[in-house]
């Protein structure tokens, strides 16, 4: 049986006073907190097999290396990719971003066009945007509707041979929009391009399945899912990681070094030069078999409860309007309080010990769209109930009551 308050003793930071009042985090779409076994994991590490990987052949870097190399087994098993080689190990969202726009340079010439969305997170729009700067290629952006979700006609309408690679994100961070990335997915393939999807806000809430949405990228970040920072994942389809040149050049990425001429390692060492993040790869493992003895369907049912519950509790208040109310939607809800400045509210919401995020939440474009400064966004984690949520409403009214 799911039990909110037996889950939070998991987590030791819930467990504090801010303010001289307890602490209500809602700030999880900007990072997820951490439990106990994740926390205990990093330093296990430490105190137990701490050695760089993939090179001696001593004991303690053998046992490190195939830590590392379970985790990524274990993730790869989590989003069903067919190897374990397709599953990078990067330092987050915006490298997994990063590392294959820079990859498509090669792939791209003049007049090729980029699709990315309304909803995207600025990391998953300015790389894209250097791509095209490097190479000629064209940016087309598909455009949302007043409740934020994508207009899938005008996608379709974009569409074109000249379409290289679609870009989208998998869950707005900013309004919690769910997109229908099976239809993207299948209706870009049918013309011949990638897709990329960015799934940092997906993966704290659902189990992305990548071969049966058959995408050809999926990127996300362990710090929102309960994992530490530093530690993220890209998966890319084989034939994509084979077509895409290295990110970076150093050490573990190669075959043989010589002065005239560098042969590159296979996946997935080709795009894993340096060394990484190994406690941070390993210990997002543990985070994913912590996620999964919670159980998915318990998450989502906690957080269904805690938006629906926020949503009608919100709007019971005069002069709230909340931004983004997409039919498919995660635990996010962006609001403003009528001719009140979100960060003003913001301010009081904070001295009430309510952790919220203001301002444009890495989306401008979106706040261009509704043509606001920002919203106030509150993101619910299955650890948040529905007493913190009154804690809100009524930091809400106070709010509204001392600025209006
Ligand atoms: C957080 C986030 C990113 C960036 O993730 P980092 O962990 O900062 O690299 C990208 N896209 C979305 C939708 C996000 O929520």
């Amino acid at each position: 049986m799911f039990d909110v308050h037996k889950i939070r003793e998991d987590f030791p930071i819930l467990n504090q006073q801010v303010y001289g009042k307890p602490l209500v985090y809602f700030d999880n779409a900007a990072t997820s907190q951490k439990p106990h076994v994740v926390i205990d994991s990093i330093s296990d590490y430490y105190q137990k097999i701490n050695a760089n990987i993939h090179r001696g052949v001593h004991k303690l870097s053998q046992v490190s290396t195939d830590a590392y190399e379970q985790s990524r087994e274990k993730i790869r098993s989590h989003i069903n990719a067919k190897h374990a080689y397709e599953v990078l190990f990067t330092s987050g969202t915006t490298m997994g971003v990063n590392l294959v726009a820079s990859g498509f340079t090669t792939l791209l010439k003049k007049g090729d066009e980029v699709i990315v969305s309304a909803l995207e997170h600025h990391s998953n729009i300015v790389p894209w945007q250097m791509l095209c700067e490097r190479t000629g290629a064209v940016l087309k952006v598909i455009p949302m509707n007043e409740s934020g979700e994508l207009k899938l006609d005008e996608f379709d309408g974009l569409l074109s041979d000249k379409t290289k690679i679609v870009t989208v994100n998998h869950i707005s961070n900013a309004l919690g929009t769910v997109n229908p990335i099976k239809y993207i997915i299948d209706k870009a393939h049918s013309f011949g391009a990638a897709v990329f999807i960015d799934g940092a806000q997906a993966v704290p809430h659902l189990v992305p399945d990548v071969r049966a949405l058959d995408c050809d990228f999926y990127a996300f970040s362990g710090h929102k899912m309960c994992g530490p920072t530093g530690s993220g994942i890209l998966y890319g389809k084989e034939e994509w990681l084979e077509k895409l040149p290295p990110y970076q050049g150093g050490g573990e990425m190669i075959k043989e070094v010589t002065f005239e001429k560098t042969t590159y390692a296979g996946l997935p060492h080709k795009f894993e030069a340096g060394t990484p993040n190994i406690e941070a790869g390993i210990v997002l493992g543990t985070a994913v078999d912590y996620l999964n003895s919670i159980g998915f369907e318990n998450i989502q049912a906690q957080e269904k409860k805690l938006l629906d519950y926020g949503t009608s509790e919100l709007l019971k208040i005069d002069g709230i309007k909340i931004v983004g109310t997409a039919k498919e939607k995660t635990s996010v809800i962006s609001f403003n309080i009528d001719g009140i400045h979100p960060y003003d509210a913001g301010t009081i919401i904070d001295k009430m010990a309510i952790a919220v995020r203001t301002g444009h939440h890495c989306a401008q474009p979106i706040m261009q769209f509704f043509d606001i400064p920002g919203t106030i966004r509150a993101s619910f984690a299955f650890y948040n109930t529905t007493e913190e949520i009154d804690r809100l409403i009524e930091a809400v009214i106070k709010a509204k009551t001392m600025l209006s």
